[in-house]
């Protein structure tokens, strides 16, 4: 029954030149998100709104739950449209509408018209009239609620006519490419895949780095890695995935480090790493799933610890989130049952019993003295060799040390 969805948008800062800037980029989203789908779609603007029309037969459901994953909508109404064969038959259309819609007719309405095309014969105030008039006549269990309806009934006269009353939610944000692109550090833990959600949603596009540490860390921690970011590309489009051999700048650390402050040394090469290729890829951020407190490497000391190798802002959308309130994100969007396989992870790894939760930052910096021998040199290795993995949700590419 249903042709075409009409993409509500929420509109709030969005003027002017931006204004088309977010339009553009949520309509290119659209069409991205709807490649998979069966069937073929047109997305089209028309006088500041966004409409999908289906040129073949598709999905409902399919098709929904795709634009369900695009940020920047705010709504999906999906509409019926008709040919504009005069105002009874459009009452009668309008009528079977509501049959489809609603089998129980126990209810509110008001009807909403408006004209985009100025020859109607009937102006809005009367269709809205008229129309109402009609249905009472057709369902007389039907009861018109002016200020708040349980149905609200929209007729757009266009060339075509459209009626819609549904709204269902999208996920809200911005569409992703408004808002610059980010390099996120991406685990294979609950937390990262999260972060790396919450910053797309704000139009943000997304890079990836993945550190792993073979043969310490497995293939299967790998690909649970390239699953995660498959996921994740399903709400941001295509993922480029760096992945690190850290290994051998792993043990070297152990080697020369005292291993209280392994963690924290090693996040911060994984920081200094990530920020290379980050300004090599044209990120203007780093990104990571940290929460004050969570662990040790995540108290504020540890933090300003990490955070000072860096000169790229450093992104944590779930600084202030518990645990539990992570979850609930990951379960939502996702990446939660993945997320909890149970490979190992490289900073698991030669961990030490009691590590630092207040590291001194001018220890480190000494400490960190030991590795200056070898260290540049293994950094530059392991970035020489990073493998780069385009993730997308049908699938991936290997492109090896571009
Ligand atoms: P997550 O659930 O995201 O793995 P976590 O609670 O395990 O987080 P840490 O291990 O302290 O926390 O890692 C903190 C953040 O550092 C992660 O959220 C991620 O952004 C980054 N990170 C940690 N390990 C790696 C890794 N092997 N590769 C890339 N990024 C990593
Ligand atoms: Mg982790």
């Amino acid at each position: 029954m249903f042709k075409a969805f009409l993409i509500k948008y929420a509109e709030i800062g969005v003027k002017g030149k931006n204004r088309y800037l977010f339009e553009d980029a949520l309509a290119a989203q659209i069409k991205y998100a709807l490649k998979k789908c069966e069937g073929e779609f047109l997305v089209h603007k028309t006088q500041g709104r966004i409409y999908v029309d289906a040129l073949t037969e598709f999905d409902f459901e399919e098709t929904t739950a795709r634009l369900q994953k695009v940020f920047g909508i705010s709504g999906i109404c999906p509409v019926v449209y008709v040919e504009d064969e005069g105002f009874d038959k459009l009452c009668l259309d309008v009528i079977a509408y509501l049959d489809n819609v609603y089998p129980d007719k126990n209810k509110t309405f008001k009807v909403q018209a408006r004209r985009a095309r100025k020859n109607y014969p009937k102006d809005s105030m009367t269709i809205n009239r008229d129309m109402g008039e009609a249905i009472l006549n057709a369902y007389p269990s039907m009861h018109v609620d002016v200020h708040n309806p349980d149905i609200l009934l929209n007729i757009e006269i266009r060339e075509k006519i459209y009626i819609y009353s549904e709204t269902i939610p999208g996920p809200g944000g911005m569409p992703v490419g408004t808002g610059g692109k980010a390099m996120l550090l991406l685990s294979g833990g609950i937390d990262s895949p999260v972060a790396g959600y919450m910053i797309a949603k704000r139009g943000v596009k997304l890079d990836a780095v993945y550190f792993h540490a073979p043969p310490y860390t497995s293939e299967r921690a790998k690909q649970k890695v390239i699953d995660l970011a498959r996921i994740v590309s399903g709400y941001t489009g295509p993922i480029y995935l760096h992945i690190i051999n850290f290994t051998d700048i792993q043990l070297y650390i152990y080697e020369k480090c005292p291993h209280e402050e392994l963690t924290i040394i090693m996040r911060r090469y994984m920081m200094r790493i990530a920020e290379r290729i980050a300004k090599e890829t044209d990120c203007l951020g780093l990104v990571t799933g940290e929460s004050i407190g969570q662990v040790a490497s995540q108290t504020m000391h540890s933090l300003m610890a990490t955070n000072e190798v860096c000169e790229l802002p450093v992104y944590r959308p779930l600084i202030g989130f518990d645990k539990q309130e992570i979850v609930q994100v990951s379960e939502k969007i996702e990446t939660y049952e993945t997320s909890i396989l149970p490979y190992e992870d490289c900073c698991t790894i030669f961990v030490a019993k009691h590590p630092v939760t207040k590291p001194n930052i001018k220890v480190i910096r000494r400490h960190e003295e030991n590795l200056w021998d070898k260290i540049e040199e293994l950094v530059e290795e392991a970035i020489g060799t990073k493998e780069l993995v385009v993730c997308t949700e049908s699938g991936t590419e290997v492109k090896k040390n571009t």
